[in-house]
């Protein structure tokens, strides 16, 4: 690339990013780092769902409450915490990870990376063309020289139910912005927002009923729910697992909010949340003057180039193109696509083979995620029903972490379960699994194993401390010899 493609004139930059959510933000970075210039725009707040509504917010709040719950687990510790979580302490907490909703700092980071920040509405205007509608200004048109990121993200799905309106629900945003604990809580959905929503407030002091209409987080091993909905249970939840709301009726909107479920029953809350599901925040972005539809979530390729649009122009990093919802495997992506825009512009050849530097091979093999739910649930890589529905000769190897000495002293009467999942042929993990206290610090280990495809023969050479949670890794390979 010559140094005069680098400039800009104010209007035409190499690379325009919709969104400045984390994804946004390391599409640009990963530009800006390779010489391009970059255009950022975004319509809210630089930091995205992630920093005020989703990650930061719901761990800042969720911290305190697992905390809470590890030291009554730890004899000696209990005894000295005999009080209740002091809500307004854990919200002052949450207050200050999301910079009380400013978002000047991350404003500021992106001007240090050397990109221009553009406030307002963006939409697609055709190839490489994007216009900004500020809140109280004249639309702007922008042109892009290599690339046009889309990193718009998501937004809550709500079901279309009579009296959802008038209900008005909690989504996420209220779940995490909120600053008043109420009386009773209704959590509609089972999923990961919905399990850790309700361990949140029913650890700050809702009585929270939890509605699913299959099992806890029904894409992970089975146990992993049936353990999560035991830890709520102890915790004073009401856990309801197949029941669907109908209807809800608010008539004073100060008043409660009356659920009808399709049991025939009513239940009577102070307010309900919906945890049901994400829609692609792409039905406003002008997709329809490139010929794709409005609304879709953007199938892309493995440098996250959007299929189905004419030149290697559009890319779609994040919750806008489905492949895995969430903050750190967008980020992957995001620097991916980054780096693979800066090749394309560069004419130099691309290294997207599996496991390159321009390929997001993990979002296929190795995701990890943890729920930050009392007990911890992480995985990383495939259930063993997913890897047999792919057409892998498995071997499944289960361990109780009650086995463990490391996870004993952690806490008293660790309740845990681990879960490895073995491709026969390549002797090398599929997937991992574990749920317990503390957890969320190990799935790393697995992601490692996993998207190192370190064969298992080797891995009985990577020794864990004792007396450290992590010895389950000794339990599970002897286990394997053993099985
Ligand atoms: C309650 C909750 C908790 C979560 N916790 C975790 C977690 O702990 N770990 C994790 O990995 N994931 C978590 N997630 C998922 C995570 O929030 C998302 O995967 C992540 O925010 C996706 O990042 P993004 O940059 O793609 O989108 P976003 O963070 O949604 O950012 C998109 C940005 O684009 C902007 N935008 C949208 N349309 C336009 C437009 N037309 N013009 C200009 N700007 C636009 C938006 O204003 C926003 O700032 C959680 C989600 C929820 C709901």
């Amino acid at each position: 690339m010559n140094q005069a493609q680098s400039s800009h004139d104010g209007t035409t930059y190499d690379v325009i990013v919709l969104g400045a959510g984390p994804v946004g933000q390391n599409v640009a970075d990963h530009a800006r780092a390779a010489g391009l210039s970059v255009a950022v725009v975004e319509r809210e707040l630089v930091g995205g769902e992630c920093s005020y509504w989703a990650c930061v917010p719901s761990k800042a709040l969720l911290r305190p409450v697992i905390a809470f719950a590890d030291v009554s687990r730890v004899d000696g510790a209990r005894q000295a915490v005999t009080g209740r979580l002091d809500s307004e302490g854990v919200f002052a907490r949450r207050d200050r990870y999301v910079t009380d909703w400013d978002d000047s700092g991350q404003a500021r980071w992106v001007k240090s990376i050397g990109a221009d920040l553009f406030r307002g509405h963006g939409r697609i205007d055709g190839p490489r063309r994007v216009t900004v509608t500020p809140g109280d200004g004249t639309p702007q048109t922008l042109t892009a020289r290599h690339a046009v990121a889309v990193a718009t993200g998501s937004r809550p799905a709500m079901p279309d139910l009579p009296g959802i309106e008038a209900a008005r629900p909690w989504t996420n945003r209220h779940g995490t912005d909120s600053s008043t604990v109420p009386d009773r809580l209704v959590v509609v959905g089972g999923g990961g927002v919905g399990v850790e929503m309700a361990t949140l407030w029913q650890g700050l002091g809702s009585a929270v009923t939890l509605l699913a209409r299959r099992s806890l987080l029904p894409r992970m091993e089975p146990f992993v729910g049936e353990l999560i909905a035991r830890g709520l249970t102890e915790a004073g939840a009401d856990v309801r697992i197949g029941v669907q709301v109908t209807a809800l009726r608010r008539p004073d909107a100060a008043g409660p909010v009356t659920l009808d479920l399709d049991d025939g029953s009513a239940l009577e809350t102070d307010e309900v949340l919906f945890a049901t599901g994400r829609t692609p925040a792409t039905d406003d972005i002008g997709l329809e003057t490139i010929g794709l539809t409005p609304g879709s979530w953007l199938d892309v390729d493995t440098t996250c180039l959007v299929r189905g649009v004419d030149g290697a122009w559009l890319y779609a990093c994040g919750d806008v193109n489905h492949r895995a919802l969430l903050t750190h495997q967008g980020k992957y992506q995001g620097r991916t696509a980054g780096d693979a825009i800066a090749a394309r512009a560069a004419g130099r050849p691309l290294d997207d083979d599996a496991w390159g530097d321009h390929a997001t091979t993990a979002d296929q093999h190795a995701v990890p995620q943890v729920f930050f739910t009392d007990p911890e649930a992480g995985a990383v890589g495939l259930t063993a029903e997913q890897a047999g529905r792919a057409g892998h000769r498995v071997e499944v190897v289960d361990v109780d972490f009650s086995t463990v000495q490391g996870a004993k002293l952690y806490a008293d009467g660790y309740r845990g379960h681990a879960r490895m999942v073995v491709d026969r042929d390549r002797d090398i993990l599929l997937g991992v699994t574990f749920v317990g206290p503390g957890i969320s610090e190990l799935l790393h280990s697995a992601t490692v194993a996993v998207a190192g495809e370190v064969p298992l023969k080797r891995l009985r050479h990577a020794v864990a401390c004792f007396p450290t949670v992590s010895e389950i890794w000794l339990f599970l390979l002897a286990a394997r010899h053993s099985g």
